[in-house]
């Protein structure tokens, strides 16, 4: 988990698998997302093919996140409200808040 009121630039290799930037994270890795729900793979109970997320340099939500001006303070992400309050959208692979 990351603590909570830090955030971190983006980083080249992803913190639990070590892959690259734009490559697909391993089985089994902490950070990657369900790309169905938006959520943590390794958490996902449903029964579908959860698909393959790759490792954008940052983590999933953080830039959903600035884009939806869901911020606690200046590089603050609000993952949380971000969860509560957007929809995941398969299609673009983004949170979205709907209309
Ligand atoms: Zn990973
Ligand atoms: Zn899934």
């Amino acid at each position: 988990m990351t603590t909570p009121g830090i955030v971190f630039p983006q980083q080249d290799h992803c913190p639990d698998c070590a892959v690259s930037i734009d490559e697909e994270h391993v089985d089994g890795c902490d950070v990657a997302r369900c790309i169905v729900t938006g959520l943590q793979q390794l958490s996902c109970l449903h029964d579908h093919d959860c698909g393959i997320d790759v490792w954008t340099g940052r983590w999933p939500g953080d830039a959903d996140c600035e884009r939806l001006g869901l911020m606690i303070g200046p590089g603050l992400p609000d993952v949380c409200r971000l969860y509560l309050e957007a929809t995941w959208d398969p299609a673009s692979r983004q949170w979205i808040v709907p209309t």
